[in-house]
Order: structure tokens, then sequence, then C-alpha cells
């Protein structure tokens, strides 16, 4: 679900800028879902162990991207997780895995293990059933995408909500701002805190998105590379950045690192800021400036 808000006189030019935005979004989505047998993902997936795919050009620097970065959080995003993912199954409701089917599927993730070759734009693995995923980043980069299509067309004053990643530009007529709230990880239907933002992306990775459970145990789509297994340590993480794909993939990282790493690596990346709740459900924010931010926080 994607919702786009603009804040303009012009109302025809308006809604013809939020058509192609959405045009876009839909582009990238028939290229990128995973979910799509038929999407240009899924069919590097498909033959990418037997002969390199190419790719489009914009996509072959997304995935370049999501390598440096996977290289950058010292794995713990990886965009080659797929094995991973498709073994939990989370979209189809998931189930718990054997320790044998874990292991297997551990060894087939590595961005390391993927070859990116610049000269042809083309995408391949160096093992079998090795696969990409980008889902911790590629709803955060249509976002930035839309976002460029709406800035093409002069609108200035814009929310691109995709539920969780969301980027806003300039501000709601009169206010200077706009007002942007972040979900309760345990309670959908409050909010932790609002934020008055203006020309930044915020971009939260939560363990209530996908998940099932068993026994008491809540198992959810964020995965640990080297386990295999969901991360534990973090309820939810939520990040500011310039751009939606930065945050998006650094709110997954950080939640993969856990409350203490993921607070360390939040500061060591220039723009970026964001909070923690760890999985008590106390807040570790990187920054100070941003708690201040904060409005309607419930303190303890
Ligand atoms: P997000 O909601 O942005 O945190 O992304 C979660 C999605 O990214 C999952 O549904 C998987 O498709 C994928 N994913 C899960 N774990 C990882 C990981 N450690 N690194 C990269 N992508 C992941
Ligand atoms: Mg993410």
């Amino acid at each position: 679900m994607v919702e786009i808000t603009v804040a303009s006189r012009e109302e025809k030019e308006a809604m013809a800028a939020i058509q192609a935005a959405f045009a876009e979004i839909e582009r990238i989505d028939a290229l990128l879902s995973s979910h799509r047998t038929d999407s240009l993902i899924s069919r590097v997936n498909r033959e990418g162990f037997r002969a390199k795919v190419p790719v489009e050009k914009d996509i072959f620097q997304l995935i370049r991207e999501a390598a440096s970065f996977s290289e950058a959080s010292g794995g713990a995003f990886d965009v080659t997780v797929w094995p991973l993912s498709k073994l939990w199954g989370f979209d189809e409701g998931g189930r718990r895995p054997s320790v044998t089917e874990l292991r297997d599927a551990v060894a087939k993730v590595g961005y390391r293990k993927l070859v990116l070759d610049q000269g042809d734009g083309s995408v391949g693995f160096t093992l079998p059933g090795m696969g990409l995923d980008l889902g911790a980043i590629a709803k955060g980069w249509a976002v930035d995408r839309a976002m460029d299509v709406l800035a093409a067309r002069g609108m200035t004053d814009v929310i691109v909500d995709a539920g969780g990643d969301l980027r806003v530009a300039g501000s709601r007529p009169g206010k200077g701002f706009w007002r942007i709230g972040v979900q309760d990880p345990r309670d959908s239907g409050s909010l932790l805190f609002t934020l008055d933002l203006t020309d930044t992306a915020i971009v939260t990775s939560g363990d209530y998105e996908r998940f099932f459970e068993e026994d008491g145990v809540r198992y959810h789509h964020i995965l640990d590379p080297t386990t295999g297994m969901p991360a534990c340590g973090c309820r939810s993480v939520t990040v500011l950045a310039p751009t939606a794909a930065e945050a998006d993939a650094s709110a997954t990282a950080a939640f993969v690192l856990g409350a203490q790493r993921g607070v360390a690596f939040l500061r060591s990346r220039p723009g970026v800021r964001g909070v923690i709740v760890d999985g008590a459900g106390s807040l570790h924010w990187s920054d100070a400036a941003l708690e201040a931010l904060a409005r309607g926080l419930r303190r303890p």
C-alpha cells in the first residue's frame, strides 16, 4: 500500500504528477518483487548461477549499492539473504525450518559470493541456490524514485508513504513541517511519538510486520544471516536519513545488530540517526537531538 500526499495550488498538475509517481512505483515492483515469478529479480534468482543476467542500468546500480551496504554493515544486512527468506516463507504464513535446512540455506547466503559485472551490467552467483532479496531496501528505493518523479514535475510539498517507508519534502502549507507518527511495535493502534519533519526519509523495520508464533515464540521476517534465525533483541528500529533507500537498509541492519551495536552502527553512518526499541520495550536513541524532537513520548 502506497499513499502519496501533495500540497499544490495546481490540482491538475498535481494529479498528473501523482499518477506518474505511482507508475514509477509499479515499474519498480514489476522488476524487483520476489513474490512475482515473472519479475526480473525472480529470473535473476532462477538463472543467475548458470549464466550472468543483464539487468536495467538503475537496477544494477541499486544492487551494487545494496552489496556495498552489505559490506558496510558487516553482513548484518545481506542482499543475498533470499535462500533463507524462501525457506522461512513468511509470505505464505511461514514455518520453522529444520536444523539441516537452516545450515544448507545459510551456506548459500553471502554478498561476497555475488558477481556484479560492471562491464555489461549483469548479475550472477557463484553457488547454485543463491538469490537476491531486495526486500529490505527496495521499498525505500521505490519511495525515492517516486519522490524524484514528483520533484521533476515541480511538486515541492510532498509525502510518499509506503507503509513504514516514508519520505517527506517541503511542508504542510502554513505549518512549516509534516507531522509524522511512529508506531508502537506492540500496539498497532497507538503511536510511540510523533516528529515534525521536512526533507527527510523516515523508515521503520519491525518484528510485527510479518511473523508467526509457535510455542509462545515469535518468528519474524528479519533474519540474522549468520544463524539463519530471526534476529532477536529488537522490536523495531526507526531510522531517519536523506534517502529512503539508506534509511530502509540501515533500519534492517541495525535491527539485526541489536540495540547496542545497532546504535553504534547508526552513529557511524553520516546523515543517519534513529531509535531502537529493544526486546524489553526500552528506547535507545542514536542522537540526543532527535530524542528532543520526539513529541508525545511516554517517558518512564
Ligand atoms: P525490512 O522490513 O526493511 O526490515 O525488510 C525485511 C525484508 O528484507 C524481509 O522480508 C526479507 O525479504 C529481507 N531480509 C530479511 N533479513 C534480511 C537481512 N538480514 N538482510 C537483508 N534483507 C533481509
Ligand atoms: Mg529495511
